[in-house]
This record gives C-alpha cells, sequence and structure tokens, in this order.
C-alpha cells in the first residue's frame, strides 16, 4: 500500500485533503530530480543556514569516559537547531509549486519560528498555530515568530496544547489547500510528509558518512534524540544498509506517568493523519506527555521510526529528565558547549550507560543549542548548579 512503513503510516485525513496530498506527491517527485530546485536548496543551506556542519571529535568527554565520541554540529545552523533544513526545503517547494502560503503548528515554539524564518526569507505568508498553554510558556519564541512577520493563531480549544494545534492547521488546510502548504515539522503527518521531511533531513547523515570516509574509521553507534523523530531519521538514513548500530532515544521524563517515550509505551494509533505509535489512554485519547526538553513533548513518532522498531534495526530506548540534565552540564562543562535539552537525552543516555560503550566510536547528532533552555535550567536546579 502506498505511503506505508510496514503496517505504519498512510493518510488518515478528510477525503478533501487527498486529491492534495496526491499532488504533493507527484510535485515532490518531480522537484527531486529538478536541477533548479536542487541547487536553489543547496544554495540556502549553505549560504544562509551554514551548512555542511562539522563532525567534531569530543575529545574531553572521550578521555573521561573512555570512548570516542563524537558530535554532528546542527546546533551550529542558523536559527539553532536542524528544523531549518526541514522549513526551507517546504518553503522552497511551496515556491515551486506556486503557492503563496504557509500554515504550521507548534509545540515549543521552535517549528514555527523556523516556519516564520524560512517564510521570510522567500516572501510567503505564513499562519502558525499554537497552543494557548504552549504560547504563554514559550514568549520568546511568540515575539521571534511576530517578528518575522508571522501570524499567529492561539488556540483554545481542548487542552490548548500541540495536539489542539495539529487538529486547527489540518482544519485551516482543508479549506486553504489551494493556495496553502502545511509545513509539517517533523517525520509525522499523513504521506508523503514522513518522506518529505526525511528527504530533507537526510542531509545530515550524509555529510557525517563523508567525514567518516574521508577519516577512515566509522562508528559503532550512532545515537540521536526522539521527539518526532525527524533529527534521527536525518542522520540514520544514510547509514541503515551498514553494520552501524542505531539508538534511539526517548523522552524518559521523571516517571512512569510524565514522558514522552510514544515509542516504548505507546500503543497503535492514529495521530496527526497518520498510523504509528500514540500515547493515549484507555480512551483512546491522546495523553498528555512531559520531558524536560519541549522539543520532545510530542504524544506520537513517525511512522518510519515504528517500522524500524518492530524490525529491530534500530533500537529505542530512554533517558529521564536528570539523565538529560547530566548529560547537559557534562557538556558544557568538558566541551564548551550549550547542547539543547532534548539532544542533552542522547549525550546523557551514552554517558549514563558507558560500559556499554567503553572503547567504542560513538556519533550522537547534537540537533540544536541549549540557549533557548537556560530558564528550565534555571529554574530546575540553578544555572551552574551541579548535582553531581
Ligand atoms: C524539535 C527538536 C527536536 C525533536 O524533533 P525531532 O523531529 O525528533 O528531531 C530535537 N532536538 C531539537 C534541538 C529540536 O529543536
Amino acid at each position: 500500500m502506498r505511503g506505508f512503513y510496514g503496517e505504519f503510516g498512510g493518510q488518515f485525513v478528510a477525503e478533501t485533503l487527498i486529491p492534495c496530498l496526491d499532488e504533493l506527491v507527484e510535485s515532490f517527485k518531480k522537484l527531486k530530480k529538478d536541477k533548479k530546485f536542487k541547487d536553489k536548496l543547496d544554495y540556502f543551506l549553505k549560504n544562509y543556514a551554514g551548512r555542511p556542519t562539522p563532525v567534531y571529535f569530543c575529545e574531553n568527554l572521550s578521555k573521561k569516559y573512555n570512548m570516542k565520541i563524537y558530535f554532528k554540529r546542527e546546533d551550529l545552523l542558523h536559527t539553532g537547531a536542524h528544523k531549518i533544513n526541514n522549513t526551507l526545503g517546504q518553503a522552497l517547494l511551496t515556491k515551486f509549486i506556486g503557492k503563496k502560503r504557509v500554515i504550521a503548528e507548534t509545540g515549543a515554539g521552535q517549528h514555527g519560528v523556523a516556519t516564520a524564518t524560512a517564510s521570510a526569507l522567500l516572501g510567503l505568508d505564513c499562519t502558525i498555530y499554537m497552543g494557548e498553554i504552549d504560547a504563554k510558556r514559550q514568549k520568546v519564541n511568540v515575539d521571534k515568530m511576530k517578528l518575522l512577520g508571522a501570524e499567529i493563531k492561539i488556540v483554545k480549544t481542548g487542552t490548548k496544547v500541540l495536539k489542539d494545534a495539529v487538529s486547527e492547521a489540518l482544519r485551516d488546510w482543508v479549506s486553504t489547500y489551494d493556495y496553502t502548504h502545511y509545513v509539517i515539522g517533523s517525520v509525522v503527518g499523513p504521506y508523503p510528509f514522513p518522506e518529505i521531511v526525511a528527504y530533507f533531513q537526510s542531509v545530515i547523515g550524509k555529510e557525517a558518512k563523508k567525514f567518516f570516509y574521508r577519516i577512515g574509521e566509522f562508528p559503532d553507534y550512532i545515537i540521536a534524540c526522539i521527539g518526532g523523530g525527524s533529527n534521527a531519521i536525518g542522520i540514520f538514513k544514510a547509514f541503515l544498509n551498514d553494520n552501524i548500530k542505531l539508538i534511539g532515544v526517548e523522552a524518559g521524563g521523571i516517571n512512569e506517568n510524565h514522558h514522552a517515550m510514544s515509542i516504548s509505551k505507546g500503543k497503535k494509533g492514529i495521530f496527526q493523519g497518520s498510523l504509528s505509535y500514540v500515547l493515549q489512554d484507555e480512551n483512546f485519547q491522546i495523553k498528555e506527555v512531559h520531558s524536560i526538553s519541549a522539543g520532545l513533548d510530542y504524544p506520537g513518532v513517525g511512522p518510519e521510526h515504528a517500522y524500524l522498531k518492530n524490525t529491530n534495526r534500530v533500537k529505542y530506548v530512554s533517558a529521564t529528565d536528570e539523565d538529560a540534565l547530566f548529560g547537559f552540564y557534562e557538556t558544557c562543562k568538558l566541551e564548551g558547549i550549550i547542547p539543547a535539552l532534548e539532544s542533552s537525552h542522547a549525550i546523557g543516555y551514552v554517558l549514563k550507560n558507558k560500559e556499554e560503550f567503553r572503547n567504542k566510536i560513538v556519533l550522537i547528532n547534537l540537533s540544536g543549542r541549549g540557549d533557548k533552555d537556560l530558564e528550565i535550567i534555571s529554574q530546575e536546579c540553578g544555572v551552574g548548579s551541579m548535582k553531581w
């Protein structure tokens, strides 16, 4: 069946959207072969976003933890994370298919900011849906989006968070798709979105692979944090057929009841237009999720990850808030890099399980920088305080 990864994925949307998704499948197929499109995207990725990003050998962490740790430095990109790879790609796609407007949903605001950024660059009208509670929590990002010229639609229905913003964005799209593209922010949503986002993020793994060819050794492990799963798919994709262990780290949160472990603890269900693992209660309602990092607070996960789990190609584990904070502080202190709390889950998992990785070569995707997280860090522990 088209658009499925094993049994996962599909197009579970209003019937009226199917022709629009069909059209998107066709235009994306064409654009992937369009030299003008690819050249333009490469141009922006290089000169605007700052690609390629380095693969950096973390000498100090490596020495202390008895392994070779490399970081793929997506934190060095414009707007501070990998999300810009996808929003630039989709904004450019919007231009090329002749649409004038984009919409997006955002939880923490990071995808909203990245979408508003690419829209400003390419002169597109931009509307961002955001839950009222999220908008209050993430005022700085709301201000950034406004500065970048986006219209913010505050969602006051339901529980007023991400999942409600998703519903509103889909509703908008149903009535505006002839001039609007929906910029989905991770490898989620109805087909072909998981494929489109994976394509735009796969630049991460391609660059990393080039680097390891050049130095003549390859990692034993590649590790990335999982929200919806786009930075992970982005770095995994180039290595799926290689003899390298791939590990996705979900947000273990505080405890059994407060986490965002959609793959490990979710049940099969439909969310944001596709079938995957979803955190839901006994009445199949989407559960509230918790993580110290706003970017991992997503109740579902991309269908390709569900498939990679069931085929055992990728191992999915979790790191708690505390593990992530540990990884965060160690990276600040030893490497002079302030990592995003999302990426800190991947780092924390490795450092906490150092025996598993002893004398191994480990590549961690540093999906973003942590400047945005200082407020929450100071609330949790006081900046600079070391609990360990
Ligand atoms: C949004 C975000 C994530 C989580 O999204 P994925 O689609 O799972 O990559 C991870 N890291 C950072 C820095 C983010 O901003």
